[in-house]
């Protein structure tokens, strides 16, 4: 039997671990149906039914990491690496503030030496001096110092997603090599949030030997860091990558069941979080062609249209068969906008569309 609260939802913000994955584990069983109806509603409720877009300039895949899942890892020497320049970087800002998207995130290989540094912080600065419109401005760029996050933010950037991949530890330890520690990305979080960002994480579901009591504590520790944006999505294997290599073919079995866990994690992901941001990402249309609409009528409110120009998007393959990687920002952003209509959502024009959830908590910490 299902078992439900007094106000008849599956979950809510005092779930504990154990309730996440009993529900969870039958979400994936068969009954996907009732928990992303409840979330739904509940985002709709708290929420609204509106869709933010976000922008995402995948500006450069130069990388100092090798995780043993992602496609731009150092090690793969099939690719071929790219940076945009500063003022390709602001033209696509440009374009983003003009088709009103509200918001752009800036995604790249992880780097930490001074030019690279220093080429953002210009590159942030530039886009606030010449664009007057509010454009809320998320940075995703992996583990920096304390010193660069504030340069950053001084600099004009207010949000900053770094993906925990897996609140488990030993896990986290498996996926990557030595060189990163789940400690350090613990410590970035914090520091993130201390400077004033609005602080996004996520995780990957469907990593080899993750389990349903994991992703049921991934959810917990997004409650437990008090995240304002989570963005996360199914794994999906890139061929050059160990990972990748050890992994049998997605065949359709497995592309469905992948879609249905990244689904559960969305829909009790807002039940558990309420008035956070949640993105519907591109991996999961990857998976399926209406993957991003299922994930919005799952309870996420973000989509986050590619901007990066064409002939820079085969290079940043962080996965097998990334889908929209032909289709300049213009077609993007008209697929995506009939992709909201057809579901009965309306997208936020211009909003920068701050987390719900940050708006409230600035203003406790005002108090
Ligand atoms: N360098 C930045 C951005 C990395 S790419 C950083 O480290 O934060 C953004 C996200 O893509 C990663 O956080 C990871 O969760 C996801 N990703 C990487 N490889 C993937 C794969 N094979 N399948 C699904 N998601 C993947």
């Amino acid at each position: 039997m299902t078992r439900t609260d007094d106000t008849g939802l599956l979950l809510n913000q005092d779930s504990d671990v154990a309730e996440i994955a009993g529900v969870l584990r039958r979400a994936m069983d068969g009954d996907l149906c009732t928990l992303t109806k409840q979330a739904y509603l509940a985002k709709s409720r708290e929420l609204g039914r509106e869709v933010f877009f976000r922008g995402i300039v995948e500006f450069s895949n130069r990388c100092r990491r090798n995780c043993r899942y992602c496609g731009i890892r150092r090690g793969n020497r099939d690719v071929e690496r790219y940076c945009l320049s500063l003022d390709e970087i602001v033209d696509c800002a440009r374009f983003a503030a003009q088709a009103g998207y509200g918001s752009i995130v800036l995604q790249s290989g992880e780097r930490i030496d001074r030019q690279y540094v220093g080429f953002v912080e210009d590159v942030l600065r530039k886009i606030r001096e010449s664009i007057s419109a509010p454009l809320g401005i998320t940075l995703s760029m992996g583990e920096q110092s304390g010193g660069t996050y504030r340069r950053w933010f001084e600099a004009g950037a207010d949000r900053y997603l770094l993906r925990i991949e897996t609140s488990n530890p030993a896990l986290f330890a498996a996926i990557h090599t030595s060189e990163s520690r789940f400690e350090d990305r613990l410590e970035c979080l914090r520091t993130l949030r201390d400077i004033g960002y609005q602080v996004g994480t996520g995780v990957m579901i469907g990593l080899p030997g993750q389990t349903v009591e994991d992703l049921a504590r991934d959810i917990d520790f997004f409650r437990r860091i008090d995240a304002d944006m989570i963005g996360m999505g199914p794994y999906v294997p890139h061929d050059g990558t160990p990972m990748g290599r050890m992994a049998d073919p997605l065949d359709d079995m497995r592309r469905q069941r992948l879609l249905d866990a990244g689904l559960a994690m969305i829909a009790a992901t807002r039940l558990v979080l309420l008035d956070i941001n949640i993105a519907a990402t591109t991996v999961m249309q990857a998976l399926s062609p209406v993957g991003r609409e299922l994930a919005l009528l799952a309870g996420a409110n973000v989509l986050m249209p590619n901007i990066t120009p064409v002939r820079y998007r085969a290079s940043y393959q962080i996965y097998n068969d990334k889908p929209c990687i032909d289709e300049n920002a213009d077609q993007c952003r008209s697929c995506l906008e009939r992709r909201v209509t057809m579901i009965g959502e309306t997208t936020a024009d211009g909003n920068p569309g701050n987390p719900l959830h940050f708006t409230r908590r600035s203003g406790r910490t005002r108090d």
